[in-house]
């Protein structure tokens, strides 16, 4: 069977990160996902980190300059398959990488768009409080931690990420819907796209998904 290289498209909140968990726990698929590599970078304070941090406290996209070259080496062994969760967010990454895909003879075999309401969105990130240390997410009323204020899996501290107030979520909604939102009819043409009802429960979205691998 050839490798399942996937994106999944969808504004904060959607959902993209839980199913992506899911896909890696079941299908096997390595998780790529540019959020979570600027959020090391940042608590890692490297020179990525540093030039990327006010873009991503404001809730604005980081420069397509920094982003497209962090996908190549970590794309894994052509046969094991990949999901991109947050990228592409520009129609201009998006380029980038069928030019870099083209150059490795692979090619994105699906992508996934998640649809979720503004106001869902916007109640499930204010909840959400994620793990200083180790960036696992809990919510405050649908994934209460075991213990108030620290992580299930590590112990760290939760803390609300600081784009994750209802101000910034707002503004992240925007960048979502003025550059990210074309990266769709761009793949539509492909034929690849599979539309997802990000508001059903995750069991349901991941069935959708597993039966359109
Ligand atoms: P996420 O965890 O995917 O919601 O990403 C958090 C933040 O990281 C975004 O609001 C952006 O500031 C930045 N970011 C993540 N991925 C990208 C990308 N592909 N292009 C530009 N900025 C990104």
């Amino acid at each position: 069977m050839s490798a399942k290289n996937l994106i999944l498209v969808g504004p904060p909140g959607c959902g993209k990160g839980t199913q992506s968990a899911r896909l890696l726990e079941v299908h096997g698929l390595p998780q790529i996902s540019t959020g979570d590599i600027l959020r090391q970078a940042v608590r890692d304070q490297t020179p990525l980190g540093l030039e990327a941090k006010g873009y991503m406290e404001r809730g604005a996209l980081v420069p397509d300059r920094l982003i497209i070259g962090l996908i190549e080496a970590r794309l894994g062994p052509k046969d094991t398959g990949f999901v991109l969760d947050g990228f592409p967010r520009t129609l201009a990454q998006a380029e980038a990488l069928s030019e870099m895909l083209s150059r490795l003879g692979r090619e994105i075999t699906r992508v996934f768009v998640f649809d979720v309401q503004k106001d869902v969105i916007v109640d499930r990130i204010s909840g959400r409080r994620s793990c200083e240390r180790c960036g696992n997410v809990h919510h405050v009323r649908f994934s209460p931690p075991k213990v108030e204020g620290t992580c299930d899996r590590c112990g760290g501290a939760l803390v609300q990420r600081p784009d994750d107030t209802e101000q910034k979520v707002r503004v992240r909604l925007e960048a979502f819907d003025s550059q990210t939102a074309e990266v769709i009819p761009y793949y539509a043409r492909l034929g690849i796209v599979r539309r997802l009802d990000g508001e059903r429960p995750p069991d349901e979205v991941f069935s959708v998904i597993s039966a359109a691998l």
